[in-house]
């Protein structure tokens, strides 16, 4: 099948973006790697009069080193991140979940900020960038602001975005004797998460941070994990376990016990992993 017509702009700068978004006369979305919005409008799920090419502005295309942070534009692919070309406050962590996405072609082309905005419930960068506790910066019509990450992605398939505004980037802090594991369940290499999770911790940084992706809804943070996992050195796996399913009983209500299980066991690898680096 093929995408029904559209109109295609190419604005050179973020302003101009906006502008184009705001004022297009009914649908208007921006396009990055066009990785999923091509798919879903060749498939016709997804209907645009126009399509605002946002993948060459040079501001969406940043990377910057602060020293205490990292920015990384929006249209970072996931290749450039698996390839560590960008400057890595995560010591590692961005580049394993950035080889786990999809397949090298679409990682060629795809966008971390693309995968954000997307919110697929189980993309693999909302559980990462929450876990990170990151922040996005946004511009639309109203001007520039920053939320948090874990804000962000409110539901599956549904952010904060509001009609006008593109993502920028991300601010990543960095953390002192970081630690970090992950764990990606899928039922072939290259698909999608049945379950994936993210854990970091850091020295004098509060509660460690699990994240969880591949619910029904969107990557959500497992606080009763991170509250166990504090200031213990030794996990008592029946103790850790119960923690879990506290959280998911919360978090996904409807979860069956394939389900159930994937969860379990990334969460659990993820934590291991981190404690054992
Ligand atoms: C076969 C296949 C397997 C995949 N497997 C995985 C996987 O395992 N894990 C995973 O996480 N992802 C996976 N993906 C998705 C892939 O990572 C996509 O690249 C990503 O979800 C979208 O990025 P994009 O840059 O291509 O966005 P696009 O397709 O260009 O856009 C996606 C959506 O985001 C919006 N958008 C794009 N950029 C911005 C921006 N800067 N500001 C605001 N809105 C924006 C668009 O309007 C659109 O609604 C897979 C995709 C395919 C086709």
């Amino acid at each position: 099948m093929k995408s029904a017509a559209f109109q295609y702009s190419r604005p050179e700068t973020v302003a101009e973006a906006v502008a184009l978004l705001t004022a297009a006369e009914g649908s208007a979305m921006p396009i990055s790697g066009g990785q999923s919005l091509l798919i879903l409008m060749a498939l016709r799920m997804t209907m645009i009069d126009r399509l605002v090419d946002i993948s060459r502005l040079p501001e969406l295309r940043e990377l910057r080193d602060d020293r205490s942070d990292v920015f990384i534009g929006a249209s970072t692919t996931h290749a450039m991140i698996e390839d560590g070309k960008i400057p890595d406050p995560s010591t590692g962590l961005m580049s394993r979940v950035a080889s786990r996405i999809a397949y090298r072609a679409i990682r060629n082309l795809g966008t971390i900020g693309g995968s954000m905005a997307l919110a697929d419930p189980s993309a693999d960068w909302p559980a990462c960038l929450i876990a990170l506790d990151a922040e996005v910066s946004i511009a639309g019509p109203d001007g520039q602001r920053w939320e948090k990450a874990e804000d962000f992605v409110s539901g599956a398939y549904e952010t904060i975005l509001l009609p006008g505004e593109i993502v920028l980037g991300f601010r990543i802090a960095r953390r002192q004797s970081m630690r970090w594991g992950t764990a990606k369940v899928s039922r072939k290499s290259g698909a999608f998460a049945d379950s994936m999770a993210v854990f970091v911790e850091a020295a004098g940084d509060g509660l460690p941070r699990a994240a969880l992706t591949g619910t029904t809804s969107h990557a959500r943070i497992l606080p009763r994990v991170g509250k166990y996992a504090q200031n213990r050195s030794i996990l008592d796996p029946g103790d850790l376990r119960a923690a879990i399913l506290d959280d998911l009983a919360e978090i996904v209500p409807d979860a069956d016990a394939y389900q159930l299980r994937c969860h379990v066991a990334t969460v659990s690898r993820a934590i291991t992993d981190a404690r054992a680096s």
